[in-house]
């Protein structure tokens, strides 16, 4: 299963969801977001920040 993880201190958080399905990491103008998967135009928001840092989509 995909998750958000912090390469800082190894917290683990589901992603969040979006029209019923979690949503996944896509570069919008060059920088990394979390996208829904009906495309961006639908929903995108930051990639949340654990420890004062982006955390990693990793699954
Ligand atoms: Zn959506
Ligand atoms: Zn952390």
């Amino acid at each position: 299963m995909t998750t958000l993880y912090c390469m800082k201190c190894g917290q683990k958080l589901p992603l969040p969801f979006h029209c019923g399905q979690p949503m996944h990491e896509e570069k919008i103008h060059n920088q990394d977001k979390l996208v829904c998967w009906m495309g961006p135009t639908c929903g995108e928001q930051e990639i949340p920040l654990h420890c004062e840092r982006p955390m990693t989509v990793k699954g």
